[in-house]
C-alpha cells in the first residue's frame, strides 16, 4: 500500500492531498495520502510532495519540526520527492534571491532565481509541454522561481513553456516552477506516483 506524504506546514497542502488522492484513484492503486508534519509519520512513506507557498517559512518550519534532515536523507536514498514552486526552491542546490535564513535540501542540481518573473507577470496561466504526455498541460505560475541553470547532465528537463525549461527531474526528484495541484489535471501527480508504485 502506497503512503504519500504532503509536507503540511505551510502552503497549498490540501490541494496536493486532493490531487494525490485522485492520481492514486486514476492509477487504480490503493494508498493513503497524509498531511506530513512530524518525523514519526515518515515510517513506511512511499513519496513526498513539498507544496507551493512561501519558501522561507517552509524552510524554517521543516527545520523546527525536525523534518529537514530526515527528508534530505530519504531523498538521497532514492525516495520519490516532488516540489512545486516554493517546493522547487526547497529542493534546489543553488538559489539566488533567497533570504539569509533559508535552507535548501539540495536534492536537485539546479540554480533557481526566486521571484524571478517580476511584478507584471508574477502570476499567469499558460500551456506547458510535458516530456511524458502529448497533450498540453495547464501551467499555473504564481510568483514562481525560475530555473536558470541545470548544473549537470543528471538533471533532465520534463516541462517547457515555449522553449524555456519550467520543470526538471533527476532520478527520483522532480521540481516544477508551476502548480499542477491547482488544476484538475492529475498527470503530473500520476507521473510522480508511478515512481513510488
Ligand atoms: N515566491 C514564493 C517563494 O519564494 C514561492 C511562490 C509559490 O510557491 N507560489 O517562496
Amino acid at each position: 500500500m502506497v503512503k504519500v506524504g504532503v509536507i503540511g506546514l505551510q502552503g497549498d497542502v490540501s490541494e496536493h492531498i486532493e490531487a494525490s488522492r485522485r492520481a492514486l484513484e486514476n492509477l487504480g492503486v490503493s494508498g493513503e495520502v497524509i498531511w506530513l508534519r512530524k518525523p514519526g509519520q515518515l515510517e513506511g512513506i512511499s513519496a513526498i510532495i513539498i507544496p507551493g507557498g512561501e519558501s522561507t517559512t517552509i524552510s524554517r518550519l521543516m527545520v523546527k519540526n525536525g523534518l529537514f534532515e530526515p527528508i534530505k536523507e530519504l531523498g538521497e536514498k532514492g525516495l520519490p520527492i516532488m516540489g512545486t514552486c516554493a517546493g522547487l526552491i526547497m529542493l534546489s542546490k543553488e538559489v539566488t534571491g533567497a533570504t539569509p535564513e533559508q535552507r535548501f535540501l539540495k536534492l536537485l542540481d539546479v540554480r533557481v532565481n526566486r521571484n524571478a518573473y517580476g511584478r507584471q507577470v508574477d502570476s499567469f496561466e499558460a500551456p506547458i509541454k510535458l516530456a511524458f504526455s502529448d497533450e498540453p498541460f495547464p501551467g499555473v505560475f504564481i510568483r514562481a522561481p525560475r530555473i536558470v541553470e541545470l548544473l549537470n547532465d543528471k538533471v533532465k528537463p520534463i516541462a517547457w513553456l515555449g522553449d524555456r525549461v519550467v520543470g526538471v527531474e533527476a532520478g527520483n526528484v522532480i521540481g516544477l516552477e508551476f502548480h499542477p495541484e491547482l488544476t484538475d489535471d492529475t498527470r503530473v501527480h500520476e507521473y510522480l506516483l508511478e515512481k513510488a508504485i
